[in-house]
């Protein structure tokens, strides 16, 4: 294989070289050059004549020919393939070089050089243009939350008073059904919103889960409850199934998992125009199987798979004028983060079946039963608790003042962080719901120095400080809670959140609107079977409240929910343990 030059002529070294590392070398073990081949297009830091019988330290520079030399010694004792980069300064500018160097059967090794310029110009080229893209992209992230921001702002100022506007007594019945259609729009707009920003999360490798305990039979009936109407609305049959026993608790990321299901059920609903959407939750071991089984389009066969890509739609989706595609590659990847699978199958004009299956943990812990709060705060009892409000939005300053005045809390208001720390010196509120992004000071700077004031002053309490943003990001909720933040709302918030919070840090007990003991409202209730209230009756007579509460969770999930506001009552009086209340409450029933 090995040729020598002076065998060969020039014409027919040419086309064998093109076709061969630019240089080829047969050196003994002391580095000694026996032989060579040069491709005419090879660079040479020396002339051609003076390569034979030399040492790569006499032909290259001293650092480079030792480092070759010292490499051909030690691939002559191992045996092994090594190889030296290295650059040299030629006249049509700095080339790189890679020799790799072979033991011969011989005493002898073999040196290949190739020229590696170009390629390391590629490298270079696309390390510096991933450099770019990485600076694009968080462009566009910070791009990104400032738009959410920006929109989010002002949705807040509408949904908040459609809100307000919505529970206003002297409407016309025309005028809410404007108010409802309003506040709708507004929250398909947040969805948009939302949308868009996780699918970049998820993009941008951001999207975390929160995992916290979830409890399971009101989690699965807040979601049926809103598609038995949607479901009833478009003249549709909506049904759940319960396929198994299910746990009370679960561990797992609650808003993200309701957000996967309202996507399912959301799609079922909006593709199907007459028939059922049915639901089907089971409990397999440690897997959870939640399937959405419908009636509607269908998808074409050979679209199944394109479905779950960002922005895709099949081609009946393309008709529909909601939705940008964006659904199932959101819930695909959420799915993807909690270990689980999704799976599809469909027939174009009968219908698609959606299932995922889940794991999620069970929890043996009961924590407080959540029924959701169906009646009206009316205010809250105790002392007058004082409230302030940091925001530099006065339409967001109104909504609060709106809501929590008439509630009976004292309002104090200031429009930026420094506003802030001298109002909270002055009136010593109980809680300061603060945003963060303000002229001036912002909101982190300001808990900040509130938690610094709180700290030099031994004898001060430490105020709850709620941060009430319009960002999305999880840095922004991480970031709140580093400053000293006990806690954060996203705006726009429903009020029950809010309430909730507040409940949660003031350790207050709200006042309800009364029903009049059995008046009216009660007179609306539908009881259960006489069976079960005798079994209620006997439960609450032994203390077993525990067992009273999964009594009424499964009851609620019973004909359609058609008991809830009979499990209602008696769940919020099990809430505060009036035990006494209920048997007066059940024997009305025996
Ligand atoms: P969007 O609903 O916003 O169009 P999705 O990502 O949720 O986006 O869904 C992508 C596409 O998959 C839809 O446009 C539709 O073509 C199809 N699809 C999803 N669910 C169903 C369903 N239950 N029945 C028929 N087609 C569906």
């Amino acid at each position: 294989m090995l040729i020598n030059k002076n065998y060969r002529k020039k014409s027919e070294l040419e086309t064998i070289f093109h076709t061969l590392p630019d240089l080829y070398f047969r050196v003994d073990i002391e580095g000694t050059i026996l032989d060579y081949q040069a491709n005419i297009i090879a660079d040479l830091y020396v002339p051609p004549e003076e390569l034979l019988n030399k040492r790569f330290q006499e032909i290259l520079p001293p650092e480079v020919g030792q480092k070759i030399s010292q490499t051909i010694r030690e691939v002559h004792k191992t045996g092994n393939l090594m190889s030296v980069e290295y650059a040299l300064p030629l006249e049509k500018g700095v080339q790189y070089f890679e020799a790799r160097i072979l033991s011969l059967l011989t005493d002898q090794v073999a040196v290949i050089v190739r020229n590696i310029t170009d390629s390391k110009q590629a490298e270079q080229a696309l390390k510096e243009s991933k450099e770019t893209a990485e600076i694009a992209n968080q462009a566009k992230n910070t791009f990104l939350a400032n738009m959410s921001h920006e929109l989010r702002t002002p949705l807040n100022g509408i949904l908040g008073y459609a809100q307000l506007l919505k529970q206003d007594r002297t409407l016309t019945a025309k005028q809410r059904e404007f108010v409802l259609i309003m506040e709708s729009s507004g929250e398909h707009l947040l969805t948009l919103l939302n949308d868009i920003l996780d699918i970049s999360k998820i993009d941008a490798g951001r999207m975390e889960l929160e995992i916290n305990e979830i409890n399971f039979a009101h989690f699965i009936k807040t979601i049926t409850d809103i598609f038995q109407i949607q479901a009833q609305q478009k003249g549709i049959l909506f049904t759940y199934e319960q396929e198994t026993p299910l746990p009370d608790m679960v561990h797992g990321d609650e808003k993200r998992l309701r957000q996967i299901l309202i996507n399912l059920l959301g799609n079922a609903v909006k593709f199907t125009t007459e028939g059922s959407v049915a639901f089907k939750v089971g409990q397999y071991q440690d897997m959870f199987r939640f399937e959405v089984q419908d009636t509607g389009t269908g998808i074409n066969k050979d679209e199944l798979q394109t479905i779950f890509a960002p922005f895709q739609q099949a081609t009946i989706g393309k008709s529909f004028i909601d939705g940008i595609g964006l659904g199932l590659a959101i819930t695909k990847n959420l799915v993807t983060m909690m270990d689980g699978t999704i799976h599809v199958t469909s027939e174009l004009g009968v219908g698609s079946q959606f299932w995922i299956e889940i794991p999620l943990p069970v929890s043996e812990n009961w924590a407080e039963f959540a029924l959701l709060e169906q009646t009206t705060v009316m205010g809250y009892e105790g002392s007058v608790r004082k409230v302030l409000i940091i925001d530099d939005k006065w339409e967001n300053r109104l909504i609060l003042d709106n809501i929590l005045t008439p509630l009976g809390f004292e309002l104090h208001e200031a429009f930026d962080g420094q506003e802030g720390i001298i109002k909270a010196q002055e009136t010593h509120p109980d809680l300061i719901l603060m945003d963060l992004v303000m002229p001036v000071m912002d909101g982190y700077e300001a808990t900040k120095k509130l938690r610094e004031l709180e700290d030099t002053d031994s004898a001060s309490n430490k105020v709850i400080i709620i941060a009430v943003s319009a960002s999305a990001f999880d840095e922004d909720r991480q970031q709140s809670l580093a400053v000293g933040c006990n806690d954060f709302i996203t705006k726009p918030y429903p009020v029950e959140i809010l309430l909730k919070k507040i409940q949660e840090y003031l350790q207050i007990s709200w006042i309800y609107e009364e029903s009049g003991e059995i008046g009216d409202a009660d007179n609306k209730i539908t009881p259960p079977p006489p069976e079960t209230i005798d079994m209620l009756f006997n439960l609450v007579i032994r203390g077993k409240i525990r067992d009273v509460r999964k009594q009424l969770t499964e009851l609620s999930l019973l004909d359609e929910g058609r008991y809830h506001l009979f499990v209602d009552k008696i769940a919020k009086l099990a809430k505060s343990y009036k035990l006494k209340e209920i048997r007066h409450f059940l024997n009305q029933y025996r």
